[in-house]
């Protein structure tokens, strides 16, 4: 794990073997649809365990075969996958996190703008909850800032971002908008392009999960 700069102080990357062979094989242009999900999957994984390191644990007695002792249990999270990109990092968060609730925030980017586009929003009770929001690529920020304002207000204890990859412009925009948000990343990389993608990047991470190009 390492800080970029000083501006980047919300942003933890994680530097995991794991991370590096999944992250490569996102990024590679000839993986097909079904590695690319199975390689979502993977690199969630360790993205899971650094942003669940801090979380509270509520601490009370059990009893195993031989005796009492002191047991701890997660409560209260809440993932929040941003549509559609977010949902390939669902089923690890699903399968890591215990009880973990799941909000839906939809937002399209407009490709003309780049600005975000409110088409759907579900979320559960959030109070007292620590919120993980699923967002792959941080480009602009927009989306994830979105998401982030309409998760604030909600009685939140906290809000970290898991992605895939980051750009400068995003993580400036969140410690500009949200410097309370935490962003978890596999990646940060050099820039944007002129159509707001991130390169080197990984493509459109919704068309290269479900085979919309
Ligand atoms: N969204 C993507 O899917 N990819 C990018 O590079 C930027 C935004």
């Amino acid at each position: 794990m390492h800080l970029i700069d000083s501006r980047d102080m919300n942003l933890t990357v994680i530097d995991h073997p794991l991370a590096r062979h999944y992250l490569t094989v996102l990024r590679d242009k000839n993986t097909d649809p079904q590695q690319f999900r199975a390689a979502a999957r993977g690199l969630t994984y360790p993205l899971v365990i650094e942003a669940t390191k801090r979380l509270p644990l509520r601490r009370f007695e059990i009893e195993t075969p031989m005796e009492k002792t002191t047991g701890y249990a997660i409560d209260d999270v809440v993932a929040v996958p941003v549509l559609r990109a977010g949902l390939g990092m669902l089923d690890a968060v699903l399968e890591t996190i215990p009880n973990v609730k799941v909000g839906f925030a939809g937002v399209a980017r407009d490709e003309d703008t780049a600005l975000p586009q409110e088409y759907y929003s579900k979320l559960p009770d959030l109070s007292n909850a620590s919120v993980l929001i699923c967002e792959p690529m941080l480009a602009t920020g927009g989306s994830l800032s979105w998401a982030v304002g309409k998760v604030k207000g909600s009685g939140a204890r906290s809000i970290t971002a898991l992605c895939v990859v980051t750009a400068p412009d995003g993580v400036k925009r969140m410690y500009e908008d949200h410097p309370d948000t935490q962003i978890i990343a596999a990646a940060h990389d050099r820039e944007l392009n002129d159509d707001f993608y991130i390169v080197p990047g990984l493509g459109d991470m919704g068309d290269r999960l479900f085979g919309t190009l």
